[in-house]
């Protein structure tokens, strides 16, 4: 016998996730209907044959212009992040060490580099700020930065998907 933990016994329900979601888009679910803002939620899973207990949390934050958006916090280094994926743990794409093909490594650090200094200069006091444009920059800068910002975090998406095809997870 494995645990000697008990379901039910006045816990919160557990919700079990699929591996098949192989990871967890908050526009998916939020297009699903199904992301609530600050929540927190155990879910458990089966990875490589054994059981994951896992805590989905999100947290919305403000937008200028009304309305707001919600993102997963990786419960591994506290960042905000639009994936989680199922592994070993849940945790963003960073914690879960999840590599990219070696012939696309560079690219994807000069994306990093080239990411990091646009965030430099949309958060230059080295705060999120929710994509709020930062005083005394153009109108058309910022929503140029923010699309390039889109594009890198596309493309890194994209190399990821390639990388877990190869190697089987999906
Ligand atoms: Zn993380």
């Amino acid at each position: 016998m494995r645990g000697g933990r008990r379901k039910g016994a006045g816990r919160p329900a557990v919700r079990r996730l699929t591996t098949a979601l192989h990871s967890l888009d908050v526009r998916e679910l939020r297009r699903a209907g199904r992301l609530v803002a600050n929540m927190r939620e155990s879910v458990e899973y089966v990875y490589g044959g054994s059981k994951v207990h896992a805590v989905i949390a999100t947290q919305a934050t403000g937008c200028r212009f009304g309305g707001e958006r919600v993102w997963f916090v990786c419960q591994a280094c506290g960042r905000r992040v639009s994936k989680l994926y199922l592994g070993a743990g849940l945790g963003c794409r960073r914690c879960l060490g999840l590599a990219y093909p070696s012939q696309r490594k560079n690219a994807v650090r000069r994306g990093w580099d080239k990411q990091r200094k646009i965030e430099a200069r949309l958060a230059p006091d080295g705060e999120w700020n929710g994509w709020q444009k930062p005083k005394g920059m153009h109108w058309r800068t910022f929503s140029n930065l923010v699309r390039e910002i889109r594009t890198l975090e596309s493309a890194r998406d994209a190399a990821l998907l390639i990388e877990a095809v190869r190697s089987g997870l999906v």
